[in-house]
């Protein structure tokens, strides 16, 4: 899950984001209005969170700019204490949710994903099977067979990464950009030991094996016939 990030006080942005980050999120960060109504309109989002009081437009004028570009996805509204207007206005403009400054980080990632879990459109799933692999997307639980599988917080997005596109062979470089934000480098092997720690907990000692490389092109994960 993709989340923009859209704040110009440096510790409130960076703290958003690596929280989020920790969360198992992709997360990028802008620090000006105009800058991040570019962003969000040049790439696909899951949700913005949105700053009001931002330099070159306020969060208003963005969400205003999104919503008449035609994109509906959710916005949650940071505000101040004592702008209480603020949120009237917003949630006016077509914002989905608010939260007051200052926030515990524990009480945003709660609205972040009900937001996401509420969505636009249609409602997303939140449970994934594979044969007898389950994931919980709310609770953020694994099992296979029944037995409990903990993943790190990476882990978890690389393996929802798998199971949403079950049956496609997927390219080093989607993963690098999908789970990790980042180019795919090639002197970098962050994704084959990564893979090989999922494996390791979610193949090991189950049958059938999930996993599968294929030579050359990336990883796949599908169901053995
Ligand atoms: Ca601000």
């Amino acid at each position: 899950m993709k989340i923009l990030i859209v704040e110009d006080e440096p510790k409130t942005g960076d703290y958003l984001r690596q929280g989020l980050s920790e969360a198992g999120f992709v997360t990028d960060l802008v620090r000006d209005g105009r800058g991040g109504l570019h962003q969000a309109l040049a790439e696909e989002y899951h949700l913005v969170i949105l700053d009001v009081m931002l330099p070159g437009l306020s969060g208003w004028e963005v969400l205003d700019g999104l919503r008449r570009a035609g994109r509906g996805l959710p916005v949650l509204f940071l505000t101040a204490r004592d702008q209480v207007d603020d949120r009237v206005k917003g949630l006016e403009l077509g914002a989905d949710d608010y939260l007051v400054k200052p926030f515990a980080f524990a009480e945003l990632l709660a609205r972040v994903r009900t937001l996401l879990r509420r969505g636009r459109g249609a409602p997303e799933p939140t449970q994934l099977r594979v044969a007898d692999l389950e994931i919980d997307l709310l609770r953020r639980r694994v099992t296979r067979g029944g037995r409990r599988i903990d993943l790190t917080a990476k882990e978890f997005a690389l393996l929802e990464l798998f199971v949403r596109r079950r049956g496609e062979v997927l390219p080093r470089s989607l993963i690098a950009s999908s789970v990790w934000d980042m180019n795919f480098d090639s002197d970098t092997n962050v994704i084959e030991v990564a893979v090989r720690r999922l494996r390791a907990k979610v193949d090991e000692g189950f049958g059938p094996k999930l996993i599968q490389t294929v030579r050359g092109m990336g990883y796949v994960l599908e169901e053995p016939d």
